[in-house]
């Protein structure tokens, strides 16, 4: 399938390993040039030289935290005007209720929740003004179905879901579609700390807690960086642009529901 974004720009936050480094490589693989980001330079710098010598495109790595001001300041400096926004970030702790105040919260909704809005809030005007523009969240399945564990996560990424459901109807009819992908468990440095946690919390080995998870996945194993970043890249493509507002659900049949 011809994806006609070849030549584009993209913004690709939280990309030097796992899902958003699946995102960056099925984007430059469609010929779009990238500005990729993480805190850690040396990954960073690894993972652009790799993708740019690999698929030719023109990848600028920028070495911030997203999630602080003068992180986004930097990264949306050197980005410009993209014409594709990827927004991702690392996902809060595990935890019980009872561990979580104020402040932990407020770390949350920063990280998974006004970040992403910081960015899009920044970067839309200039792809609506072009008339066209894709921004693609990076949340979680825990937004259709909660992870208990994971409440820091459910709260915030449910608060992202909601700002965008109202404003991709706001800025549709300039072009431009904003739309989630919600992963289930994939195989990235993430879905390895979340099993040491279950390691540690049951006293089983890894292999356990992973044979574990996977038996309530009907797919029966992990997703892979690749098939996320394959569904990022169709919904940032020219074929994707009645596709307004959506939940997707990356999660080889996790969640169980109708619709
Ligand atoms: P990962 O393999 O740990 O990769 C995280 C990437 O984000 C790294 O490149 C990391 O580099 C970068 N990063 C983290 N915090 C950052 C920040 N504040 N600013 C800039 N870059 C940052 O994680 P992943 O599995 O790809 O997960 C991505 C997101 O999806 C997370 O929010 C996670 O909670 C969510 N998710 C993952 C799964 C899963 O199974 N993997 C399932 C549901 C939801 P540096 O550390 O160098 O910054």
């Amino acid at each position: 399938m011809e994806t006609g974004i070849a030549g584009k720009r993209a913004l690709v936050c939280a990309s030097s390993k796992g899902l958003g480094r699946g995102c960056a490589e099925a984007l430059a693989a469609e010929g779009v040039h990238l500005v990729m980001n993480a805190r850690t330079d040396g990954p960073l710098q690894a993972a652009a030289r790799e993708i740019s010598d690999k698929y030719g495109v023109e990848v600028t790595p920028v070495a911030a935290d997203i999630t602080s001001e003068e992180g986004r300041a930097k990264v949306l400096a050197a980005a410009g005007d993209v014409d594709i926004l990827v927004t991702n970030a690392g996902g809060p702790p595990p935890g019980m209720w009872t561990d979580w105040e104020r402040e932990d919260f407020i770390k949350a909704l920063d990280a998974n929740m006004l970040t992403p809005i910081a960015l899009m809030k920044a970067l839309l005007p200039a792809m609506m003004q072009k008339g066209w523009g894709r921004v693609v969240n990076i949340t979680s399945q825990s937004v259709k179905a909660p992870i208990a564990v994971l409440g820091l996560s459910n709260s915030a990424r449910t608060g992202l879901t909601g700002y965008v459901a109202g404003t991709s109807r706001q800025v549709a009819g300039s072009g431009v579609t904003i739309n989630n992908l919600l992963p289930g468990i994939h195989a990235t440095d993430r879905a390895v700390s979340l099993d040491q946690g279950v390691c540690k919390a049951q006293g089983i080995t890894m292999e356990q807690a992973q044979a574990q998870r996977m038996a309530g996945i009907p797919a029966g194993r992990y997703g892979t960086p690749e098939e996320f970043g394959a569904a990022c890249a169709f919904l940032c493509s020219d074929k994707a642009g009645f596709i307004v507002g959506q939940n997707i659900l990356l999660d080889g049949g996790a969640v169980n529901t109708t619709l």
